[in-house]
């Protein structure tokens, strides 16, 4: 891709600074062309940064600190405290250093940010809540949007909706709706983003029965790259509304979501039944035998697990009908293999929530891989299990993520989130705390994944690294020429780029 800063290559060159990562930047019109450029941090001069091709420009300092003078929230440079803190990422593995944070307390000041950005023809970044799996929320010598201040919700019983703005992480907003019984579609992890999760598709424990998080959201505000706040609905701009439904980050910064709540809760039953490796091929096809026509009700994923006294095969189930009934259904898999362990109970939705959050420690290196995989046939299994029994030790897990249902009756072209056919999303999860490891776990970790990856077809864009134009555009599938036309409109500079990015046409 000839996105400016793969993220990969941005990992290996940790430690190099922005400028000597870079080089000259022809395309990228500079605030301060000209002016002689000093050392980032003595406070005056101008400032080192990278322009949106990757190459170096200079910022003027008197621009800067009118962006800074502008700003409601705060204008963070890495001469400023918080500054370590703030350009770092749930992900571990990126060690970046942008040249400016606009910490953004509202849409006036992503306005203003966004038009800074623009002018300058910085490289930049967009983070919500901070949980890119590829890092694409912070960039080395670019300017980082960060909205994590911005943490409002509102929900309306009596409307069945939410508003909540883009800093919001899961767990407040499946707490907040939960206290009316009421819940949207959201992912399996509570620290994460709503708005990365929300603008790349967002599949949960719910999307079975709700459809995915996009499937749910009713409208966005959205600073597209003019700098103009634009309301997007099925009236308003429905393009960008059609766009901002699976197409990522692609077309402007969200300062608010909007979404359709459903009556449910507060319990369910949910839980983990596991059983020894050796069963899992047993476990996995009768696993996918019941959810080849399971009801919207079930949700449940087989995940190969490590632990520290060996490999283990997973099913996470949550259950929204009788109780009784779940039992019914799970009997079969129960008698598939020998089940040394069994918690599936009745549970608040907030507890299951809530309940892999230990798993996912922040600041831990991660890499992950995924792809859809359609109709999962018992030889499919075969090879996964196969592979999995040579397995590098870094992997935390390979989960089979259960999709369809309501999800998978959505037409393909209804938004731009395209793989509506998928019954499974293949995931591989991997974590390492030794930061000098990360180019031979992440090399281990492919090689894995390239066993695998025929099997798939497009993959989840918030869970994969885009760095590949086939499998992009395998993603976006029949969407793909539409989503170009939209970007054209909005977006023609690509001025947001770190994403699973569509270019606009020249
Ligand atoms: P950020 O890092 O803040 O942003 C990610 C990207 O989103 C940015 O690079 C940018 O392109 C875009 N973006 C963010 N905010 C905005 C905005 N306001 N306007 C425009 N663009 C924006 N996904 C699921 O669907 N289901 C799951 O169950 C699930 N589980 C996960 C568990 C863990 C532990 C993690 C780390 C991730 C999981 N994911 C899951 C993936 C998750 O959806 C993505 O990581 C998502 O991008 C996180 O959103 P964020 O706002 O925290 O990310």
């Amino acid at each position: 891709m000839a996105c400016a800063v793969a993220p990969w290559d941005a990992l290996r060159a940790q430690g190099s600074t922005a400028a000597g990562r870079a080089t000259a930047d022809s395309g990228a019109r500079s605030a301060a062309d000209g002016a002689g450029s000093r050392a980032v941090g003595d406070g005056t001069g101008p400032i080192d940064a990278v322009g949106l091709s990757g190459r170096p420009i200079s910022l003027a300092r008197v621009d800067v600190d009118e962006l800074g003078a502008n700003l409601r929230g705060q204008l963070i440079l890495p001469e400023d405290a918080p500054y370590d803190d703030a350009r770092r990422l749930w992900n571990g593995a990126f060690d970046r250093h942008p040249a400016l944070i606009a910490r953004c307390v509202g849409a006036a000041d992503v306005i203003e940010a966004v038009n800074f950005a623009r002018a300058a023809g910085v490289l930049t970044a967009v983070r919500g809540g901070g949980h890119s799996v590829s890092g694409q929320s912070v960039c080395d010598g670019g300017l980082v949007i960060d909205l994590s201040p911005m943490r409002g919700i509102r929900v309306d019983p009596a409307r069945l909706t939410a508003q909540a703005q883009p800093g919001v992480r899961l767990g407040e907003l499946d707490r907040e709706c939960q206290a009316f019984k009421l819940a949207t579609t959201l992912g399996t992890a509570s620290d994460t983003g709503i708005a990365g999760l929300t603008l790349g598709g967002g599949m949960g424990r719910l999307a079975r029965k709700f459809g995915y998080t996009c499937d749910n959201l009713l409208a966005v505000d959205i600073v597209t790259a003019d700098g103009k706040l634009l309301r997007a609905d099925a009236s308003e701009n429905p393009d960008l509304y059609w766009a901002v439904r699976g197409g990522g980050g692609n077309f402007g910064v969200v300062t608010q979501f909007e979404y359709r709540l459903h009556q449910f809760g507060p319990e369910v039953m949910a839980g983990t039944i596991l059983f020894p490796f050796s069963d899992a091929r047993r476990v996995v096809k009768a696993a996918m035998e019941l959810n080849a026509s399971a009801p919207d009700d079930l949700y449940l994923n087989p995940i190969f697990s490590r632990f520290p006294d060996g490999r283990y095969l997973g099913l996470e189930v949550c259950y929204y009908g009788p109780p009784a009934e779940g039992r019914r259904l799970l009997a079969p898999l129960k008698k598939a293999g020998k089940v040394v362990a069994d918690d599936v109970d009745i549970r608040t939705y907030l507890e299951i929530q809530s309940s892999y959050d230990p798993v996912v420690p922040s600041r831990v290196a991660y890499y992950f891989k995924s792809g859809f995989l359609r109709k999962v046939t018992p030889a499919m299994v075969d090879e996964i299990v196969a592979a999995y029994e040579h397995a590098p030790p870094s992997l935390l897990g390979v989960p089979l993520i259960h999709l369809g249902g309501a999800a998978g009756r959505v037409k393909p072209d209804a938004t731009a989130f395209w793989n509506r056919d998928a019954e499974h999303d293949l995931s591989v999860w991997a974590s390492w705390e030794d930061a000098s490891q990360n180019e031979k776990i992440i090399g281990e970790v492919r090689a894995f994944w390239s066993k695998l990856e025929h099997l798939t077809k497009g993959y989840y864009i918030n869970t994969d690294t885009p760095d590949d134009e086939r499998r992009l555009r395998e993603t976006y599938g029949g969407n793909y020429e539409r989503l170009v036309r939209i970007k054209t409109k909005y977006d023609p500079t690509n001025l947001f780029r770190l994403n699973a990015n569509i270019k606009p046409r020249a």
